[in-house]
């Protein structure tokens, strides 16, 4: 499939951090793009974004997640690097040479992160990798130089470097997930135009805090109340060597039935004749802003779609164009159908 992908929207969106907690300058970007198309919205307190609802017609929300996992500066040495600890589920494996940005007073700060390259050796003996045993560098020489630059508490994050790779997939960080908001995004500019006409209004959220408990969006159910809620996250490729394969890159989103997602919904999404996989989940239930829904608006009947990603979490998440493609089309399709 030649997938209809948008390299301009994709990099406004991927370009911008939004370490999870520190999301407010993604969301005013953010909330100036959705402008730009006809939406009205704003930001809250929590840090989420959404766009302004009027309450004469049922709700239908679509919904992504606005942060990304991080870390954060907990100590300057007195040779001048830099200790860290993680903020969300960071696979700390993929960290050893990794680029990083030092977010500082709106200045970025390039850093390597670094390890004594020895410890490799003593993995046999029982060493086991943890960020105890790394630093960042940033070049400095002594404590009093970092701190001209850094600081504690200042937020790190992957350096934004994209690699295309064959079959039109794409090497990046914090796909999860910046693929939802672009396919929220690359939606909101298919409907702008048929909106009006839906027998319920459609509108659009980026959630906070996500990676750290799914806290943005406990607000948001609360705030809207939608009939339907749209989640589009990111779900865990398995299509690599020794996977169960049962979920792969390039075959579209994934629908799932677990205890978040309303089975009349799924059966729906999944009769629309449009490209997607069926499989099981990596988690029965929660882990994602969709249980927010359910626990917080009982009323809400909440439809999850996945993202295949392989490396999530980590510096080098991979994603297929085509699987962006499909998850616009299936959404966008499922909202015609449930207009009728
Ligand atoms: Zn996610």
């Amino acid at each position: 499939m030649i997938s209809n992908f948008d390299r301009d929207i994709f990099l406004k969106i991927f370009n911008v951090y939004s370490p999870t907690s520190r999301e407010y300058d993604f969301q005013q970007k953010i909330s100036q793009m959705f402008l730009e198309l006809g939406y009205e919205g704003c930001v809250d307190a929590c840090g989420n974004f959404y766009t302004h609802c009027p309450k004469d017609k049922p709700t239908l929300l679509l919904m992504a997640h606005a942060d990304h996992v991080a870390l954060q500066v907990k100590e300057i040495t007195a040779e001048g690097f830099l200790k860290f600890r993680k903020i969300g589920g960071i696979d700390i494996h993929s960290f050893y040479g990794q680029e990083v940005v030092v977010l500082h007073n709106g200045q970025q700060i390039p850093g390597i992160i670094g390890r004594n390259p020895q410890d490799v050796n003593e993995s046999e003996s029982g060493f086991t990798i943890n960020t105890n045993s790394m630093w960042i560098d940033i070049g400095a020489t002594s404590k009093e130089m970092a701190k001209k630059y850094v600081d504690i508490n200042d937020f790190i994050v992957f350096k934004s470097r994209h690699i295309n790779l064959l079959n039109e997939y794409i090497a990046t960080p914090s796909a999860d997930d910046k693929t939802g908001i672009y396919c929220l995004y690359k939606i909101a500019e298919k409907i702008s135009e048929i909106r009006n006409e839906l027998p319920f209004n459609v509108c659009f959220a980026l959630s906070s805090q996500e990676e750290i408990g799914c806290r943005g969006s406990k607000a948001l159910a609360m705030r809207f109340h939608p009939e339907i809620a749209i989640i589009i996250d990111t779900e865990y490729a398995s299509d690599f060597p020794g996977g169960k394969n049962n979920i792969c890159l390039g075959k579209g989103p994934v629908l799932t039935d677990n205890a978040d997602n309303n089975p009349t919904l799924v059966k729906i999404a999944r009769e629309l004749n449009v490209q997607h996989q069926y499989a099981y989940s990596s988690s029965f239930c929660g882990c994602t802003d969709a249980e927010s829904f359910i626990t917080n608006s009982p009323d809400t009947s909440v439809l999850g779609i996945g993202i295949p990603v392989r490396n999530m979490h980590s510096a080098k998440e991979v994603l297929s164009t085509a699987d962006l493609t499909y998850t616009i089309e299936l959404v966008y399709t499922f909202i015609q159908k449930v207009a009728e």
